[in-house]
């Protein structure tokens, strides 16, 4: 067993004055000194306990731009889901509430309160209070589903069941039901 292999690597944190906070790694098994940029966007910089601090910060320093270049890019990729949401959230906000109160006055629901919710479990339900939620994602789906989704939740306000009560009350304000739960089950909630 070479010796190098019986040393701990250690961790180090080293605030650089232009890329911020920098883990240092002594590594005895690391060969050449190296940078890596993580999907956290934490900096790390790998030296081989032969090669002297030092000249490790010194290959940093020659580094900057591409570090700061890699961060921009990290953080890219992390704010662009959350705007997708945000803009889907307006957007829900503004087509669903109108729509299920719409299709509530129509058939003669009554419910209490509509949410707009970010979840991944279900497109929209119905609770013993009353209330609705739906997906923000709803707005995505082609309009008679979104529709077959609003009036499913406003049957449960009558029936908070699956029985054969409120498949026929369903029936009776969105004819064809059946086709439509059918139709939905190939679109996922992503
Ligand atoms: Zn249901």
């Amino acid at each position: 067993m070479c010796i190098s292999s019986r040393l701990p690597v250690t961790e180090k944190q080293y605030i650089d004055p232009v890329v911020g906070p920098v883990v240092i790694r002594r590594n005895p098994r690391a060969r050449r000194i190296s940078l890596r940029v993580n999907r956290r966007k934490e900096v790390s910089l790998t030296v081989p306990w032969l090669v002297p601090v030092r000249t490790g910060l010194a290959f940093l320093e020659s580094r900057r731009e591409w570090i700061l270049a890699t961060l921009a890019k990290v953080k890219v990729q992390e704010e662009t889901p959350s705007q997708d949401i945000e803009m889907l959230r307006a957007k829900a906000k503004a087509q669903l509430p109108p729509r299920l109160s719409e299709l509530a006055d129509k058939h003669g629901f009554q419910y209490r309160q509509v949410f707009i919710k970010n979840n991944r479990s279900n497109w929209g339900s119905c609770s013993v209070r009353g209330n609705i939620n739906l997906n923000l994602r709803l707005v995505t789906l082609p309009e008679d589903l979104q529709d077959y989704v609003m009036l499913h939740e406003l049957c449960h306000l009558k029936q908070m069941n699956h029985g054969p009560k409120f498949h026929a009350l369903l029936e009776s304000v969105c004819p064809g039901h059946a086709a439509l739960q059918k139709e939905l089950r190939k679109y996922k909630i992503r």
